[in-house]
C-alpha cells in the first residue's frame, strides 16, 4: 500500500494531513535507513538462542532424515516381488520400529512390517499402509496390487542435505527454527549481542502502579505495555521508569539512557503542549527530529539520536503509543538486532461486520476483532472505544483494522485490510 501527501477532499480538520506530514511508508524508510544492525557476535547454547537472530550462515552438518523411512505403519517391501496382474501373497519376515531397524535377512517374496519413522529395510522400496493389507490366518499378508516404487517412503536427506542451508544469517530464531536446528544436531549457535532499550514515561501525572493516586495523577500503563512488548522482542530492558517533566529531571535521563543503550524509548511530551521539554532538551543532548506521521492514533513522533543511541519519543497517549511502536519502533529493533528483511506487519482483507466511522485525512490504526458470521466467513469488528487514550480497546482486540488515508466513513460488508497482532509463534 502506498499513501501520498495529497490532500483528499472533503478534510475537515487541515491538520490531518498537515503538507509537512510524513506518510507512515516514509517515516518507516527514514528510520530504517538510519538504524543499522549490531555487529558484536556471541555463541550461545541451542536452548539459549531462542528469538536471537543468527549471525552467520549455518548449513547443515548432516543429512536429515539420516535413512529412508517409513511414513505410515504397514508394511514394507520390493515392488518388484509383487504380482502386477493382482493381489500378492507374502510371509513377514520380521519388524522395524522406529530407534529399532530390521537386522534380520528377508527372504524375496516377504515384507517387513514396520512402524513410522522406522529405517526401511535394505533392497525395499515401498510401503503399503496396514489399512490397505489383508492379513491371512497363518501368518502371512495380502498385498494389493498397484503399489508404486517410492509409496509411503520419506527419503534420505528430503528434509536437508549435508551442506544445505539450514538457517542464513539475519533470521530469528523461533520455535520451528529451534527444532530444525535440533534436526541437524547443532548445539550451538552464533548470534549476534542483543539490542539494549532504554525506557522511560515523562509526565508530572504519573504514578506506579503500586503507590495511591493523589487527584489528577493516573498510573502509567506506558511503561508497563512497552516492557512487554519489549520483553517479547527478546531485547535487553533498561527501564528508567518515570521521569517528570522538568527540564533537569529530562536532560539527566535522557544522558544516562543515551549513553547505556542502543536504542532509547520515551513516551509524552513530544506535542507543543507546555510542560514539552522533552523537545528543548533533545536538542541539548542530541539530534532529533519532531515529525508529523499522517497516522491516526500516533501523531506526533520524536526520531533522531540521543548520544549514540537511536532515540524514539512516543506519544503519551497508550494507544497511540502502542501502534507507533508496532508500526515503527518495532521494525527499527528488528534492524538492530540483525534481521534482514524486517517486514512489515503482514495483513490481509475482510469485510467489515459493522459501519466504520472515519475522516478522509490520514491512515487509521482502529481497533478490532476478528469473528465469523453467520456463514462461517471471517469479518471484522471494530471495537466501540477508538479513543487513543482507551487502552481497554487494546484488551478486546486481536488486531488493527487499516484504513487507507483517503478513504472516508465505510459500509458494512466494505472489505477492509486487517494486521493480526495476536501472533501465535514467539
Ligand atoms: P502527552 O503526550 O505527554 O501530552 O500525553 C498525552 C496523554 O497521554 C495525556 O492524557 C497523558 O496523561 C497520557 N499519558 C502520557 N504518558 C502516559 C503513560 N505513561 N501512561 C498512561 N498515560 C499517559
Ligand atoms: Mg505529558
Amino acid at each position: 500500500m502506498t499513501h501520498t501527501n495529497a490532500i483528499p477532499a472533503g478534510i475537515r480538520n487541515p491538520d490531518d494531513c498537515a503538507p509537512e506530514a510524513l506518510t507512515l511508508e516514509q517515516a518507516r524508510e527514514r528510520i530504517l535507513d538510519d538504524v543499522h544492525p549490531l555487529r558484536e557476535e556471541t555463541s550461545v547454547p541451542l536452548m539459549d538462542a531462542l528469538g536471537r537472530v543468527t549471525a552467520r550462515d549455518i548449513p547443515s552438518p548432516i543429512a536429515v532424515p539420516g535413512h529412508d523411512n517409513a511414513a505410515m505403519d504397514g508394511y514394507a517391501l520390493a515392488t518388484e516381488d509383487l504380482c502386477s496382474d493382482g493381489p500378492t501373497a507374502m510371509t513377514l519376515a520380521g519388524t522395524a520400529l522406529a530407534g529399532a531397524p530390521f537386522t534380520g535377512t528377508r527372504p524375496p517374496g516377504s515384507c517387513v512390517r514396520i512402524m513410522t519413522g522406522a529405517v526401511l529395510p535394505p533392497d525395499c522400496d515401498a510401503v503399503v499402509m496396514q489399512e490397505r493389507v489383508h492379513r491371512e490366518a497363518g501368518g502371512a499378508v495380502r498385498i494389493p496390487p498397484g503399489v508404486r516404487p517410492g509409496e509411503n517412503v520419506r527419503r534420505a536427506g528430503e528434509d536437508l542435505q549435508p551442506g544445505q542451508m539450514l538457517l542464513p544469517a539475519g533470521e530469528r530464531i523461533d520455535g520451528p527454527r529451534l527444532g530444525l536446528l535440533a534436526s541437524a544436531g547443532i548445539t550451538r549457535v552464533t548470534v549476534l549481542r542483543r539490542p539494549r532499550v532504554a525506557l522511560f514515561s515523562t509526565g508530572d501525572e504519573l504514578a506506579p502502579p503500586d503507590r495511591p493516586l493523589a487527584p489528577g495523577q493516573i498510573h502509567d500503563s506506558n511503561g508497563p505495555a512497552l516492557r512487554g512488548l519489549l520483553t517479547a522482542l527478546g531485547v535487553e530492558i533498561l527501564d528508567l521508569g518515570r521521569v517528570s517533566d522538568t527540564p533537569g529531571a529530562l536532560e539527566e535521563a535522557l544522558d544516562q539512557a543515551g549513553a547505556r543503550a542502543d536504542l532509547v524509548i520515551t513516551t509524552g511530551g513530544v506535542s507543543v503542549g507546555e510542560a514539552d521539554h522533552v523537545r528543548r532538551v533533545l536538542d541539548r543532548v542530541g539530534r532529533v527530529a519532531f515529525w508529523k506521521v499522517a497516522v491516526k492514533p500516533g501523531k506526533p513522533l520524536a526520531f533522531g539520536r540521543v548520544g549514540d543511541a537511536v532515540f524514539f519519543g512516543l506519544p503519551g497517549n497508550p494507544v497511540s503509543a502502542m501502534v507507533t511502536f508496532c508500526q515503527l519502533v518495532q521494525p527499527a529493533l528488528l534492524r538492530l538486532m540483525g534481521v534482514s528483511h524486517p517486514a512489515p506487519p503482514a495483513g490481509f482483507q475482510v469485510p467489515c461486520a459493522t459501519r466504520l466511522h472515519k475522516r478522509p485525512g490520514r491512515l487509521e490504526f482502529q481497533r478490532g476483532r476478528l469473528e465469523r458470521a453467520p456463514d462461517g466467513r471471517l469479518r471484522v469488528r471494530a471495537m466501540d472505544h477508538q479513543g487513543s487514550g482507551v487502552l481497554r480497546s487494546m484488551r478486546e482486540a486481536d488486531c488493527f483494522i487499516v484504513l487507507s488515508p483517503e478513504g472516508g466513513t465505510l459500509e458494512a460488508g466494505d472489505l477492509v485490510e486487517v494486521q493480526p497482532f495476536r501472533g501465535v509463534m514467539p
